[in-house]
């Protein structure tokens, strides 16, 4: 029996039971169109009938040099019949002709693949049939112009610009401004006029044959499978080349046939804020691509209600019947044929992260899915466009009232932009790329040739188009901010300007354009940072925290950022860095006493006269964070980092010693002579200090054996601190931790010396605090000898930054400025350590401290505090390793409680091993 190419829509439980069950099997045999095609015809969705050839056919087609594979054409011929019965036309027949469309559709949506014909089949027999049997000439040519415009273009790739021209003149000759005023006569003229560019182009007549013309088609589709576009964006995209298209051919219906038909696209939520509301765009009396085609200016969805309430009432109950079965918003095209409706596509709609996180909640609170769904449908990207920036509310309403609101559009990407405007693409890019300049990118439309400049781009503004044209989708898919269809907005390409009214914007100067509401301001307007209060973010944030085991933390030196990650959902600080502290204007001097005293007296008393400062930063600390956990991480930087640096020290002794010798005056004298010792005096000192490789010497636990009494202070502060405001009522849990430590015995002498200043404090006080002892992990030898560790740790904490850096043997700055974006682009490396944990080697690391560790004390509490504790993928590595918490900076909060809730989820389905999850170390 010879492999079956072709499925009809009702076929599909065949076609289940061939690729066994699977609905991902399906969408890869029939393509992601005809597969939906199919599924809505079995669950009574109105859709004209049709059938698929197969990807399998595309793929032999191509392996066999572009010939047909063997069966195919009679089973298509099948396969009409059984439309032709239920259409009651036939494909053909001069007095009652079935027309048919042609469409591609692979397994994924897939620009740069054929194109749609329509109305396959009319040739000058059938179109007399079809104007006797509908009594409107009009109706018919315009299908045949149409047809022989796509055949032309989209199978024999004539420039559409041609057909263009010639409808152009056909209007100017007919006096008439848009192609709905033209009448049949015209439309007869067109169609010679088209066959006649078809001929000049291709050096054949018009196929009249509609086999001929069916089968011209289908082979243009699978051969556009390797067509140049194809091919890049698969490469773009990371989509395999070996999966073909399908072809799928629809019986078709006709949204021209006068005021009671229309075509239209929708999204049946809002794919902008999410709402429960179907949003799209219509136009009646037309065919096709015209809606996104951007030609005539399109109806909003609503207006159907008052026009045909009776299709508008089917919509809805289509809609809801397609989200109740895909259970997700969809995005849908549709024609109204004399009133009555059809549905030519589904699939998952795009929309903004705001949309998506609202669908999710509403969808999981309507019932249609769970709340593990919801959390598993959100990434953690979308979460993080909470944290981003929108214009002020107080600087819109001042906006408003001085008049600065230029002009309103369609709100369909949100988020504020602000920038210069720029005209056209390649501006665009270049401004915004090379010149670093704020950019929003104004077109009347935007073309798949535009995009470069989109991304480019700040924002997006256009005076045509609707929710669903390309600037709307490319805008929302890269997270743009953009209005769209701002009809009053006149753009002036000789003069290099935009109008609106009377106000006249240069190009080059600012506007600011809010995509959350689809206005647009004139000049520069300030942006302010979100607060986090999205009623679904807070609903899914909520949920993620119901499934998440790992806890999130937040690194943060000062009360103000520990009170931002509290209100984000910080649930303790993992790091605390005290050198920060240091740094501020009223202690460095103190500090660079203490490096400079020669004699310890002296020293102590500079360390001594720090101690009132490190306690008010610690109470102000523990205070924000009553209730819940305090990492306060131990000096940790070399020493010389406080000082002015070497070669500043150099040049400045250079500067007055020349001073010295041209100064005259005695007292002069005296004072450049004071400076000049004290100058050297310092340089002395930073000499001294001096080392080849800084981060691996004098640093983190080695300075604290080094100079105990700096240490010493620190856990007094600390302890001091805690005591204070304990007093107050404040719930205070203290968790000392002592940063770099290799060997055992480093961690045994700090930790003996420290604990037993925390004793004498709390004596002192007369005050028990409940606290921690414990270290970072950053050492590869600390990792390996971590059950050694563990005697005298309560808790590990991952610096996996250091501990990257020491397990790869390189510095950070020097390789993220060097050889790592060379070794990532040639594929040695398949990502950034420094972004992402490299599991096999740091994880690796990891995984033993975590296991050796807890074998000597199981309580033992494991954390992660390295900038790695807000990225997901590590996220998830944590959660696999059995970590307590990951530490990551207060605006990374809200992300890392969804990743941290995604792992747990991802781990408890797919119970994943360590060893299956490692990554391939073959370079690509
Ligand atoms: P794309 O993948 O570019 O969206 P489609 O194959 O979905 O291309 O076709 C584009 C449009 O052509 C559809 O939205 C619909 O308006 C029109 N169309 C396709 N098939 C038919 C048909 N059988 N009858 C009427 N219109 C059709
Ligand atoms: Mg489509
Ligand atoms: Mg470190």
């Amino acid at each position: 029996m010879t492999k079956k190419w072709v499925y009809r829509f009702d076929e599909l439980d065949e076609v289940e039971a061939y690729v066994g069950g699977s609905w991902d099997g399906v969408k890869g045999l029939l393509g992601g169109k005809g597969a939906n095609l199919a599924e809505m015809a079995r669950i009574g969705v109105p859709v004209p009938p049709g059938f698929i050839i197969t990807t399998e056919a595309c793929n032999k087609y191509l392996s066999l040099g572009e010939r047909l594979p063997k069966g195919l054409w009679s089973q298509l011929g099948e396969a009409l019949k059984s439309i032709e019965k239920s259409s009651g036309k036939k494909f053909g027949d001069p007095h009652n002709p079935l027309l048919l469309s042609c469409r591609s559709g692979a397994r994924f949506s897939m620009p740069g693949m054929m194109d749609t014909v329509l109305n396959v089949g009319l040739n000058e027999e059938t179109v007399e049939g079809m104007i006797a049997l509908s009594r409107d000439a009009r109706f018919v040519y315009d299908l045949y112009r149409r047809l022989i415009q796509m055949f032309g273009n989209v199978v024999m790739h004539i420039p559409d610009e041609k057909f263009e021209a010639a409808l152009s003149n056909t209007r100017k000759a007919a006096g008439v401004k848009t192609d709905a005023d033209l009448a049949a006569e015209h439309w007869m003229a067109v169609t010679g006029e088209f066959k006649k560019i078809f001929r000049f182009h291709t050096h054949h007549e018009f196929p009249t044959e509609p086999y001929a013309q069916l089968q011209m088609a289908t082979e243009a589709v699978f051969m556009s499978w390797n067509s140049k576009r194809a091919i890049a964006y698969r490469n773009a995209a990371g989509i395999a080349h070996d999966i073909g298209t399908a072809v799928n051919i629809v019986a078709m219906v006709y949204g021209n046939m006068g005021d009671d038909s229309a075509t239209g696209v929708a999204l049946t939520r809002s794919g902008t804020t999410g709402e429960k509301k179907i949003e799209g765009d219509y136009l009646t009396n037309a065919q096709g691509e015209d809606v996104v085609a951007g030609i005539r200016q399109t109806k909003d969805i609503s207006e159907l209600q008052t026009e045909m309430p009776k299709v508008h009432g089917e919509f809805l109950k289509v809609a809801a019947l397609l989200e109740k079965h895909y259970r997700d918003m969809q995005d849908v095209e549709f024609t109204i044929e004399k009133g009555k409706l059809w549905m030519l596509q589904t699939r998952d709609g795009k929309r903004t992260s705001q949309a998506a996180v609202r669908i999710a909640v509403d969808m999981a609170d309507e019932g249609l899915i769970s709340r593990e769904e919801a959390v598993m449908r959100i990434s953690p990207e979308q979460i993080d466009f909470f944290l981003h920036p929108q214009f002020d509310n107080d600087a819109l309403k001042v906006a408003k009232a001085s008049g600065k609101l230029l002009a309103k559009g369609l709100n369909v990407s949100p988020g504020a932009a602000v920038g210069v405007v720029a005209l056209d693409a390649d501006l665009a890019e270049r401004w915004g790329k090379q010149e670093n300049k704020p950019v929003i990118m104004v077109r009347p439309e935007t073309k798949p040739d535009d995009v470069h400049g989109m991304l480019a781009a700040q924002g997006i503004l256009t005076s045509r188009g609707g929710r669903t044209s390309h600037a709307a989708l490319v805008a929302r898919q890269f997270g743009k901010p953009a209005v769209v269809g701002v009809t009053e907005l006149e753009i002036d390409f000789t003069r290099r300007q935009l109008k609106v009214g009377d106000v006249i914007i240069r190009e080059g100067e600012y506007i600011s354009v809010d995509g959350t509401a689809g206005e647009v301001y004139v000049g520069e307007m300030t942006t302010k940072d979100p607060d986090m209060k999205d009623v679904s973010l807070l609903k899914i944030l909520s949920w993620a925290d119901d499934f998440r085991t790992l806890g999130v933390w937040a690194n943060s030196d000062y009360p103000v950022d520990a009170k931002r990650a509290r209100e984000y959902g910080a649930e303790g600080i993992g790091l605390c860095r005290t050198e920060h502290m240091f740094m501020e204007t009223e202690r460095l001097p103190l500090v660079q006493k203490m490096i400079m005293a020669d004699m310890e007296v002296h020293r102590n008393e500079a360390i001594q006269a720090l101690l009132p400062f490190q306690r008010e930063d610690f109470s102000g600390l523990f205070r924000v964070m009553d209730g819940l956990p305090v990492v306060i991480r131990l000096i940790d930087p070399p020493l010389h980092e406080f000082l002015p640096d070497h070669i500043s020290l150099i040049r400045d002794l250079a500067d007055l010693k020349i001073q010295l010798q041209h100064a005259l005056r005695l007292e002069d004298i005296d004072t450049l002579l004071q400076q000049v010792r004290e100058k050297e005096r310092i340089l002395h000192r930073v000499e001294s200090l001096r080392e080849e490789n800084p981060m691996l010497g004098m640093r983190g636990v080695r300075l604290g054996n080094h100079l105990p009494e700096l240490t010493k202070m620190q856990v007094r502060a600390i302890f001091e601190a805690a005591c204070i405001v304990s007093r107050e009522g404040v719930d205070v849990r203290p968790e000392v931790m002592i940063p770099l430590t290799s060997h055992v015995n480093e961690l045994k002498v700090q930790r003996e010396l420290l604990e037993f200043e925390a004793q004498r404090v709390m004596e002192e006080q007369g005050m028990e605090i409940n606290y921690k002892f414990g270290t970072m992990i950053e050492i590869p030898r600390a990792a390996l000898t971590a059950d050694q560790i563990a005697e005298y740790a309560d808790f590990f904490s991952f610096g996996t930054n250091d501990l990257t850096q020491t397990t790869f043997g390189i510095s950070r700055d020097d390789a993220e400025s060097g050889f790592l974006i060379e070794y990532i682009m040639q594929g040695i490396l398949p990502a950034n350590p420094f972004e992402t944990i490299d599991k096999n080697g740091v994880g690796e690391l990891m995984r033993i401290a975590a296991q050796k560790g807890r074998q000597t004390k199981p309580e033992l509490k494991l954390g992660i505090c390295g900038e790695h504790g807000g990225e997901p993928r590590s996220i998830e590595i944590c959660h696999n390793l059995g970590l307590n918490y990951v530490s990551c900076s207060p605006f990374r909060v809200p992300v890392a409680r969804l990743a941290a809730a995604r792992a747990a989820l991802k781990f408890k389905m797919q119970t994943i091993t360590w060893e299956a999850d490692k990554e391939t170390e073959t370079a690509r």
